[in-house]
């Protein structure tokens, strides 16, 4: 018996990383993942390991997008009973050297396009669904060029509080994770190839366990929150970040 049995499950960036070993989690105990991201090759190639998997190519801040995605949940007819609202935008600048358009990319997929994933979502969220919305320790810290990363993952701690408050009558309990920094693909798209070793030790040395953490080990977080296993927890901000920004 897997923990989420016959359940439907939605993962926003399930092509990769963290969002990728959700999908893997939730559809090893059960589920039927619908999983998105916008290159098409490598949702593919995500379907083939996830397993019992549908694949909605898509932009989060494309709401017509979101709304091909959910035309195919409601195509199933079986509802929805959990979302991991993960898919997010990273990108490093000072304030002196922030523009319109950083603020813009970063706020329109990290803020508009979750507030619309989740929004457009509700018609179909099951009584008992559980809603899990990705923010991160950045939100906490003031980390050097991650100010507007920052702030917008401090805007979806913020959401996802009320969001609980709202949807509890219905239910539904919505609940945040932050992750501490994680070894998924994001960091070569941030960080030039040949300083990725020395990044990566970088990162290390700030984590009290000495690491950085795994994408599967988030993905157990995330299972944990959307699993009959945490039915009593509602509105929190469950850390997975080796001690980062807790001792
Ligand atoms: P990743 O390996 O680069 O995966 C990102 C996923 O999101 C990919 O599937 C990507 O696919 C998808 N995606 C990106 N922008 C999208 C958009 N506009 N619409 C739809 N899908 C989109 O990154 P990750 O490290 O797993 O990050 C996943 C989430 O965790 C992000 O929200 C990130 O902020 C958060 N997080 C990461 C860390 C960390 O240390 N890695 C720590 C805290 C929080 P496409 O590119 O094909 O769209």
């Amino acid at each position: 018996m897997g923990q989420l049995d016959g359940k439907t499950a939605v993962v926003t960036g399930g092509s990769s990383g963290i969002g990728l070993a959700a999908a893997r989690r939730l559809a090893a105990e059960g589920a039927h993942v619908f999983v998105t991201g916008r290159r098409e090759d490598e949702l593919r190639d995500a379907v083939d390991v996830i397993g019992t998997a549908t694949a909605v190519a898509g932009d989060i801040a494309d709401p017509a997008d979101l709304d091909r995605l959910y035309d195919a949940v409601r195509a199933r007819g079986q509802g929805l009973d959990a979302l991991f609202a993960n898919a997010g935008a990273a990108g490093f600048a000072t304030l002196a050297e922030t523009t319109a358009e950083h603020v813009d990319r970063i706020l329109d997929v990290n803020v508009r396009g979750t507030v619309l994933t989740v929004q457009k979502a509700l018609p179909l969220l099951n009584e008992g669904a559980s809603v899990i919305v990705n923010s991160s320790v950045r939100a906490d810290d003031g980390v050097e060029g991650f100010g507007t990363y920052a702030a917008s993952k401090a805007a979806l701690r913020s959401y996802a509080r009320t969001w609980a408050n709202e949807l509890r009558g219905r239910g539904v309990r919505v609940n945040a994770i932050s992750p501490g920094t994680i070894d998924t693909p994001a960091l070569s798209g941030l960080v030039p190839a040949e300083e990725l070793d020395a990044v990566r030790a970088e990162f290390a040395a700030k984590v009290p366990l000495g690491r950085m953490g795994t994408a599967e080990e988030v993905a157990a977080a995330v299972l944990f929150l959307a699993s009959e296993q945490s039915t009593f927890v509602l509105g929190a901000n469950l850390y997975v970040d080796g001690g980062e920004n807790q001792v």
